[in-house]
């Protein structure tokens, strides 16, 4: 594990991980987190339903890449471990899975040592980075994965933190192009298209409190997936995408989940 420095936990503003880990139940947050993630489920009382419609796409998605033979898994913006999490999903259909996760945020180190109880015959990593230094993951990840091998790349919920002038869509590029063919990217990712005025109100006071929320339309979001082969059925809200891989979250077709998610392989 990368990164043994005492971790340094700020209160003073919300954090995304801890905000999400407040929607899911979870007690890795602080007052500050509860209070911004009040704020917005008054804008959408639907988000925790989100946050778990996102939880079990993340895996279905890591059920069928195993089922396609995938054993490697690099997985950016892992968040706070949260049961099942994707090494477990993973190792369950594949003992030996070797899975390598990654955050930028010292609550998701803080909390790492869950993430790294995997199975004897398989491995799990994590490593302290942020996704808009693509080498550095890289670098590390080529410590426990074989780049020779497919590798299940899978970016989930993560993206919409990453504007544009960051080079979103040209760092994922990046991650691609170091995988192997027969490599997947799976993403999830919050839209602005279904809900404009909810989504415009809460990326204001996200702002307001230093969180940077980059909303893309299903044409952007499309756009991380070129030169890859989308998979059916292709780019989807993510209840909709193999539902039959797992059981559906009470809830979930109450509204609309203004996300999309999809997987494409590298040929
Ligand atoms: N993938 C998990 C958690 C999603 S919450 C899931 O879907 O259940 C988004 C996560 O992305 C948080 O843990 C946050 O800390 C992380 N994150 C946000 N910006 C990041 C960046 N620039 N680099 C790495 N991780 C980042």
């Amino acid at each position: 594990m990368t990164g043994q420095h005492p971790v340094e936990i700020d209160t003073t503003r919300p954090h995304p991980a801890r905000m999400y880990d407040w929607y899911l139940g979870g007690k890795d947050n602080y007052p500050v987190d509860e209070a911004m993630g009040r704020q917005m489920l008054e804008l959408d009382p639907r988000v925790p339903v989100m946050a778990r419609v996102n939880r079990a796409f993340m895996q279905r998605a890591t059920t069928w890449l195993a089922g396609q033979g995938v054993r490697q898994f690099l997985d950016i913006g892992t968040g706070i471990p949260t049961e099942p999490n994707l090494h477990q999903v993973a190792q369950r259909a594949v003992p030996d899975a070797r899975v390598v996760y990654c955050d930028n945020d010292p609550i998701v180190l803080a909390h790492a040592a869950a993430l790294l109880r995997g199975t004897d015959e398989g491995a799990t990593e994590y490593l302290q980075a942020d996704v808009r230094d693509p080498d550095a993951i890289l670098e590390g990840a080529r410590k426990v994965l074989d780049f020779n091998e497919p590798v299940g790349l899978s970016l989930i919920a993560l993206l919409h933190f990453v504007p544009d002038e960051d080079g979103a869509h040209e760092l994922v590029g990046r991650l691609v192009d170091a995988l192997p063919p027969g490599s997947h990217l799976v993403i999830t990712h919050a839209t602005a298209d279904f809900t404009p005025e909810e989504s415009a109100a809460a990326t204001e006071k996200l702002k307001a409190a230093g969180v940077t929320l980059a909303l893309r339309s299903r044409d952007e979001f499309t756009r991380f997936f070129d030169g890859l082969d989308l998979v059916a059925p292709g780019v989807q809200v993510p209840h909709e995408w193999h539902p039959e891989l797992g059981d559906p979250i009470p809830g979930q077709s109450d509204g609309i989940i203004p996300g999309y998610g999809a997987v494409a392989r590298k040929p």
